[in-house]
């Protein structure tokens, strides 16, 4: 252990330090999820910033942690940072792994990656059952065991950085994972028969079979909402986003801070993703335009964290600016990605038909995402308490097949996490959303999303980066704490609207 804690100018050089880190790890993401090399580099730039990620760098910052949430924050970066350091060969060649890995199925090869993408597009049920087979297979032989040999460093790791395990490393952080926790099994109480109801209706309206027959390889299919493809064409992406945001005083084009990636490359993430590789300088928008809802969605998903990072103060700390509460980034990016499900906005952009009724489609996805995400979390907090990890697969399929009244398989139990906890962020950036837009509404008018100065608020929030978190930024413009609820109560509206 370091003897005293560091030092103002120690700490400023830190966080430069940390800033050129971050920024040279997301632009290696960029360069490979957007398909521009196959290979995912990570190791020659941690040992880079080697001195940054050693185990007494992590103590040594801790020990500047009194209460202040910028350092603690800086802390958290050194603590991931000694995890990551420590995972990132496993991650490496997890990354190169699910490029390169193929399913045979009938006769086709089909990258890994591409497999969800195409059983969602597959009306066939049995070859869907034979894709998730593939997959599964896939899964366990070559992936799991990279996830297995990652979270076991990062369990028996915790404790050196001053936790007895992992979770409670993250109260230390700051995260009030036991309270949401809470918020979560009471959301699946509140929720339960609504879901029920209405998963049900839609699942055998979309797949020809209800909630209790329904397998996991149908529900990629019954969310792919097929049948409003003639609504949201690949062509009318971009236009459509661009018309948005200026109908907000964001002229997209004119932003020299934003990149737009859509040419198309064969590894290329069919995926919309934001990578912002200097926050808020270079900020990249990778796209694949290929229309559907959820593509559409995932677009507006991103220019949501694309927007802010670009607008985000320069002046702002590092800590302010990169790290932070990532439910903001995660709401901020909510906001505009449910524009797409808003009945208002459906009938402005796109002369839709029945907006309504795909409205209310949008609020039994986000419903069952929301209980998804809360079963995660659940989880989560069991398996990173747990001593035996793999004792946790019918933990895993239990925990989400009871949420989602749909079978699970165990298969998933160590991919289908994010860490760090992301999952809590998630949920509250779903409350968030539901709030804030609540308070949009109620401020500016139902199509508040054409409203200047909407934007210029938007602007304004957008600017303090990640200063506040969540909570704090609701507080501040609502007086409203995060509740999960609200999302229960924008759903029910959605529905009774329908
Ligand atoms: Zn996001």
């Amino acid at each position: 252990m370091p003897s005293a804690p560091p030092s103002d100018r120690e700490l400023d050089a830190y966080r430069a330090k940390a800033d050129r880190f971050i920024a040279e790890l997301d632009e290696e993401t960029y360069l490979h999820f957007a398909g521009h090399k196959d290979t995912y580099e990570l190791v020659p730039i941690y040992e880079k910033y080697a001195d940054l990620t050693e185990l007494e760098k992590a103590q040594w910052i801790g020990m500047a942690v009194n209460g202040g949430s910028r350092v603690r924050e800086l802390w958290r970066f050194a603590c991931e940072g000694y995890l990551g350091n420590l995972t990132r060969d496993a991650t490496e060649r997890l990354a190169e792994l699910e490029a390169a890995i193929k399913a045979n199925v009938d006769g086709e090869e089909i990258p890994y990656r591409m497999i969800r993408p195409v059983m969602a597009n597959t009306e066939d049920r049995a070859k869907r059952q034979r894709l998730e087979e593939a997959r599964n297979a896939l899964t366990e032989e070559h992936l799991n065991p990279l996830h297995l040999e990652t979270t076991e460093v990062v369990h028996s790791e915790s404790p050196r950085l001053g936790a007895p395990n992992y979770a409670e490393l993250y109260r230390k952080f700051g995260y009030r994972l036991d309270e949401l926790a809470e918020q979560c099994r009471g959301f699946l109480d509140t929720t339960e028969t609504l879901w029920e109801d209405v998963g049900d209706k839609l699942f055998r309206a979309r797949v020809g079979v209800g909630l209790g027959e329904a397998q996991r390889w149908d529900v990629i299919r019954v969310f792919r909402g097929v049948d409003w493809d003639p609504a949201f064409p690949g062509d009318r992406m971009v236009p459509a986003l661009e018309a948005t945001l200026g109908d907000l005083g964001v002229d997209l084009r004119s932003q020299r801070n934003v990149e737009l990636d859509l040419e198309d490359r064969p590894n290329k993430s069919p995926r919309a993703f934001c990578v912002p590789i200097e926050v808020p300088e270079r900020v990249v928008l990778v796209i694949k335009p290929q229309g559907g809802p959820d593509d559409w969605r995932a677009l507006f998903h991103e220019a949501g964290h694309t927007e802010h990072f670009a607008h985000t103060s320069p002046s702002l700390s590092v800590e302010e600016r990169r790290l932070g509460d990532n439910a903001v980034t995660e709401g901020w990016a909510m906001l505009l990605e449910h524009l797409t499900i808003d009945p208002a906005w459906l009938t402005r952009r796109l002369d839709f038909p029945r907006p309504n009724e795909f409205a209310a489609e949008g609020a039994m996805q986000l419903l069952w995402l929301v209980r998804r995400y809360c079963a995660k979390l659940i989880y989560e907090l069991e398996f990173h308490t747990s001593s035996d990890i793999t004792s946790m697969r019918s933990r895993y399929k239990e925990l989400l097949s009871d949420a989602l009244k749909v079978e699970y398989t165990d298969t998933d139990y160590l991919s289908d996490m994010d860490s760090g906890f992301y999952a809590s962020e998630y949920l509250r950036a779903w409350a968030f959303e539901a709030q804030l837009r609540a308070y949009l509404r109620e401020t500016f008018g139902n199509t508040w999303f054409t409203r200047r100065d909407a934007g210029s608020l938007l602007r304004e929030l957008w600017a303090e980066g990640q200063k506040h978190n969540a909570d704090e930024l609701l507080k501040a413009v609502s007086g409203q704490t995060i509740e999960l609820e609200a999302v229960a109560d924008r759903v029910r509206e959605a529905l009774a609207a329908a």
